[in-house]
Formats: structure tokens, C-alpha cells, sequence
């Protein structure tokens, strides 16, 4: 084991994989990425990422911790996440204290995300920012001058605002929720309306359909589209960003459903559409994550 104290580490739980990295001068370098294996439990994959990081740190600066799902961070807990099944009420931040004796923050990947994004100057520190992430369902970060808005400590859980009041029902316990019409699952369900045979069940591949000119899966992003348009001109309502980002397992396909969202949005509001994509790399909840784990020590 070498003694290489007082990195910066930074850990990224998402539903399928997690990805472990840390800072050494303030150059972000990605150490492992794991398969999450959400039915194994937490503890699990704690013990997987000990071994990783003890491997190379024997004494960490600082944890930080992103993870796709509700969390409480004033009280370190992870309430739950509908990636995450059985991962309910789970005290994250006490468990890696135990683990790593350092200090400890975590929070919801979103905004880990969206610390990277304001460390890096991708969002300006001036002015209202909404950072939207469109993957399997749909998180959001509100950034007011480089700061993350939390409210009573939850604010950007935009893919449950509703936006069918008697829609379809969401994992959250409530029905009608933005995410399950403007996020990958709901891109499968459009796709499989018409094409009810296919075996598909991956945004990435109804992608690669849609580019290759297939008619079935170009609707059902002109649908997703429509959806976007619908949540983002809700949030343009209440909130009056100057800027929206887009990010996400989604984004990759941006240009296969923003004109429809852009065309919803225009129906729906008389704001100006300011909405673009986030370039990123899959690290980037990672780094984000590091970065607020060393703030602790700051
Ligand atoms: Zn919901």
C-alpha cells in the first residue's frame, strides 16, 4: 500500500455503474469505474470501492459522493432512488466516515454534475442557470450566481413536477411526473407503440434507428421532444432562467428532438429560448463530486 494521504476523492453512484476517481492538483483522474449492482446493496459496493481506494490512499483529504437518487444532505442520507431499488433511508455519509475516517459530503449526482460544470466556467456564475439531466428519468440543479439553490433542501427535482395530473403512475408514488414522458423510459414506451415486436429497450439503439432515417423511432423523439418543450416551458414560468442546459444519456441525441421541444416551448411561453447542450464527459459527476468533498478542507 502506498501512502499517498490527502487526496480528494470523488465517487459517482449511479444506477448501472460507478464511477471513482480524485484530484491532485485540481486535475480530475479517474481511478476505476464498477458496475453498480443495485440488488447487492449498498454495503456491497462500499466494500468494492474501499478496496479500490485503500489500494491507493491509505489516508483520504476528503470523500464526496454523488448518487442518482433523493438525498439528505444535511443529514447524509440517501432517501431513495428509483435506480436504486431497496436502497431506502440509507445512511451514505456515516457509512464512508466509518469506512475512511475523513471528511464526508454527499449529494445527488445532478448537482455534482452541476459543481463541475460551475468550477469549470461551463455555467456562468452571473444570472439564473437551470441544469436539466435527461437519462433514464430526469434530475435538475437551479444554479443563482455559481451557487446551488436548495430550497428546504430538495429543489431541482423537476422530473416530478406533473405535468398529466391523471398520467401515468412514477416510482415516486405519484402519477403524471415530467420524467416518465420526457425521459428515456418514456422514449422506449413511444417507440414500442408502433414498433410493439421489437426487443429494443435502449434510447442509444431507438438512436441509431432514428439517424438511420427508421420513421417509428424519429416519432417517438418528435414525441419526447414535445414533452421536453412542455416541462422546460413550465420551468421557464416559474423560474425565468437566463440560461438551460441539457445533459444526460439523452443529449447525445439533442438534435433528434430539440426542434420539437423548441417548437412546444414557443406554444407554450413568449421567453426566449435559451437551451443548449452540456458537453461533458462521463467523469464529470465524479470531479464535481471531488471538488465538493474538497471544499470541506478549504
Ligand atoms: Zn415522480
Amino acid at each position: 500500500m502506498s501512502n499517498t494521504s490527502g487526496k480528494h476523492w470523488g465517487v459517482d453512484i449511479g444506477g448501472t455503474t460507478t464511477i471513482l476517481g480524485y484530484l491532485t492538483n485540481d486535475v480530475f483522474k479517474t481511478v476505476s469505474t464498477l458496475q453498480t449492482i443495485p440488488s447487492e446493496g449498498p454495503e456491497k459496493l462500499l466494500t468494492r470501492i474501499w478496496r479500490i481506494i485503500s489500494n491507493i490512499d491509505d489516508s483520504p483529504g476528503s470523500i464526496g459522493a454523488g448518487i442518482a437518487g433523493l438525498v439528505d444532505r444535511k443529514n447524509g442520507i440517501l432517501i431513495r432512488s428509483p435506480n436504486l431499488s431497496g436502497w431506502v433511508q440509507f445512511p451514505l455519509q456515516k457509512r464512508l466516515i466509518k469506512i475512511f475516517r475523513c471528511p464526508v459530503t454527499i449529494d445527488n449526482d445532478s448537482n455534482t454534475f452541476a459543481i463541475r460544470a460551475i468550477d469549470s466556467g461551463e455555467i456562468s456564475s452571473d444570472g439564473l442557470s437551470l441544469l436539466i439531466t435527461l437519462g433514464t428519468g430526469i434530475g435538475g440543479t437551479i444554479i443563482h450566481n455559481g451557487t446551488i439553490l436548495y430550497g428546504t433542501g430538495h429543489a431541482g427535482e423537476f422530473g416530478h413536477m406533473t405535468v398529466d395530473v391523471s398520467g401515468e403512475t412514477c416510482p415516486c408514488g405519484s402519477r403524471g411526473c415530467w420524467e416518465r414522458y420526457a425521459a428515456g423510459e418514456a422514449l422506449v414506451r413511444y417507440f414500442k407503440r408502433t414498433e410493439n415486436d421489437s426487443k429494443i429497450a435502449d434510447p442509444g439503439e431507438i438512436a441509431k434507428l432514428a439517424e438511420a432515417g427508421n420513421e417509428n423511432a424519429l416519432k417517438a423523439f418528435d414525441e419526447l421532444g414535445e414533452w421536453v418543450g412542455v416541462g422546460l416551458a413550465n420551468l421557464s414560468h416559474c423560474l425565468s432562467p437566463s440560461e438551460i442546459f441539457l445533459a444526460g444519456g439523452l443529449v447525445k441525441s439533442f438534435s433528434l428532438f430539440i426542434e420539437h421541444a423548441r417548437h412546444e416551448f414557443n406554444r407554450r411561453c413568449p421567453y426566449e429560448w435559451n437551451v443548449s447542450a452540456l458537453s461533458s464527459c462521463s467523469d464529470a459527476g465524479a470531479e464535481g463530486a471531488a471538488i465538493m468533498g474538497r471544499a470541506l478542507s478549504l
